[in-house]
């Protein structure tokens, strides 16, 4: 999990091309700039820091990445901003690469509306072709490769704000691929066809609904799963759980992420749960 200090920092200021309501909920932004000529994803799940800015500012300030190209140092320049200069920052999954238009798109799911939404939410919300963001990554040195060919068959967890990464994932799946998605939106409107080459099925479920629960319920394909899991942090901990601890599947096998935690922000310190998650993450290498 290094930065090879040779590489320049995967840092970009994008601009929005384009605004499209995909569901009510989710918005496409597509973002494009010439810095993103001879781009390339390198798989599915690809995980970005999108930087906001701050009210009264069009662009986000953000500081210049030195010349040794260290995303720590960056880090640290960008944490020391004052705080009403330093643009918000949020994780967000590539959900598309046009690399003949130059751009990529970003769905965003609006989890909220006004004073309740948090600042990924509210740009989202009122985004146009025009508008300004910051973008570090991806990055090799800060994700964990996802392999959706591993192991006999492939299961897969993601609640509203996961689908753009899901259907990623769903999207590289090897042809006849066996899987098993539960895929949790507030309501019909909410969801999304899945292309895939893979002999997929999904299990819809509701807000509140619990994905243990649901999974411990169904009877599974036969052989060794590899899991990938995403969306509420509880969520995601609680159907880990039953997985490896229940089903007896290698912990090795189960790819997690939790995307939000309840009443908290992506600016919130981490938990003692938040902690033990990360070092077992490192345990696991
Ligand atoms: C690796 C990764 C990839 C992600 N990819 C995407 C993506 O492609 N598209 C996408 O829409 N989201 C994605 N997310 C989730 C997104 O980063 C969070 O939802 C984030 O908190 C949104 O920021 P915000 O400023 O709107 O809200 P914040 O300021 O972080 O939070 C404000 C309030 O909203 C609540 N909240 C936050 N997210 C949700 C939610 N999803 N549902 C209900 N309540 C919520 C919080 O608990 C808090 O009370 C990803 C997260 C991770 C870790």
């Amino acid at each position: 999990m290094t930065q090879h200090p040779s590489e320049p920092l995967p840092l970009r200021r994008l601009t929005v091309t384009a605004v499209r309501a995909v569901t009510p909920r989710m918005r496409r932004v597509t973002l494009g700039d010439p810095s993103l000529d001879g781009f390339a994803l390198a798989g599915p799940d690809q995980q970005v820091k999108l930087f906001f800015p701050r009210p009264g500012r069009t662009e986000p300030v953000l500081p210049a990445p030195g010349p040794d190209g260290d995303a720590m140092r960056w880090y640290g320049a960008y944490a020391a901003l004052p705080e009403t200069e330093r643009p918000w920052m949020r994780s967000y999954t590539l959900r598309a690469h046009d690399p003949a238009a130059g751009t990529v798109d970003v769905d965003f799911f609006l989890h909220a509306e006004g004073g309740d939404a948090g600042p990924a939410t509210r740009w989202a919300a009122s985004a146009r072709p025009g508008d300004v963001l910051g973008m570090f990554g991806p990055s090799a040195a800060f994700a964990v490769p996802v392999d959706p060919g591993a192991g006999d068959w492939t299961l897969l967890y993601a609640d509203a704000c996961a689908l753009p990464a899901l259907a990623t994932v769903v999207a590289a799946l090897p042809p006849g691929r066996r899987a098993l998605a539960y895929v949790q939106v507030p309501d019909r409107s909410e969801e999304q066809p899945l292309p895939t080459a893979g002999d997929l099925t999904v299990r819809r479920l509701r807000d509140g609904d619990s994905p243990a629960q649901a999974v411990r319920a169904d009877r599974l394909p036969p052989g060794r799963p590899y899991a990938w899991l995403a969306g509420e942090a509880s969520a995601v901990r609680g159907l880990r759980r039953h997985l490896v601890e229940e089903r007896g599947v290698d912990r090795r096998s189960v790819h997690f992420t939790g995307y939000w935690r309840r009443r908290l922000t992506q600016d919130d310190a981490p938990t003692q749960e938040d902690l033990a998650e990360a070092r077992e993450r490192l345990s696991l290498g």
